[in-house]
């Protein structure tokens, strides 16, 4: 099996979560895998997973973007479409300096919805985005591929 088709078999699908309808895709099970997420972390010179890790791979800073109410202090926000609903993200107020290179990470992307909101809070603080990471892209609801370059598909981000 290669690298990547590893990283494929540990992503586990999970009917009707958050809720009924909805074929959930749970990529905590590549973490119960060392390997797997060393394949993650070491794809392509940039790498990616998580935010924390790639930051600390690139020296770089890491900034949180949050559902609304977890940051504190001051913050700017910004609403997005769901598959599951309206949700709001936070991002705190000057963590990113105008002009600043930003990467923006995420688990998975579906709609792009998610990463676009993210992407408004950047350019609202005056960041610079370089370019939009996934793990997992959802292709069709049960059909997903390991993405291992920075994405910016047809289409996205959304108007
Ligand atoms: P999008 O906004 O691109 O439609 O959805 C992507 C966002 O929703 C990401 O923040 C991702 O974490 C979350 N998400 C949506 N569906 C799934 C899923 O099946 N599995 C996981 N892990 N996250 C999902």
């Amino acid at each position: 099996m290669s690298d990547i088709e590893r990283v494929k078999s540990l992503i586990r699908t999970v009917p009707d979560f958050p809720v009924k309808g909805i074929l959930f895709k749970d990529i905590f099970p590549i973490f119960q895998d060392p390997t797997a997420v060393e394949t993650l972390i070491s794809l392509d010179a940039r790498g990616f997973l998580f935010g924390p890790i790639l930051a600390l791979r690139l020296g770089a800073a890491f900034v949180p973007v949050r559902k609304q109410g977890k940051l504190p202090g001051e913050i700017i926000s910004a609403e997005f479409v769901k598959e599951y609903g309206v949700d709001v993200f936070e991002m705190q107020k000057e963590a990113i300096k105008p002009g600043q290179n930003v990467i923006i990470v995420d688990d998975l992307i579906a709609t792009g919805g998610t990463a676009h909101a993210a992407g408004k809070l950047v350019e609202g603080s005056g960041g610079k985005i370089l370019e939009y990471i996934f793990i997992v892209e959802l292709i069709e609801l049960n059909v997903v591929s390991v993405v291992h370059m920075s994405t910016v598909r047809p289409g996205f981000p959304p108007n």
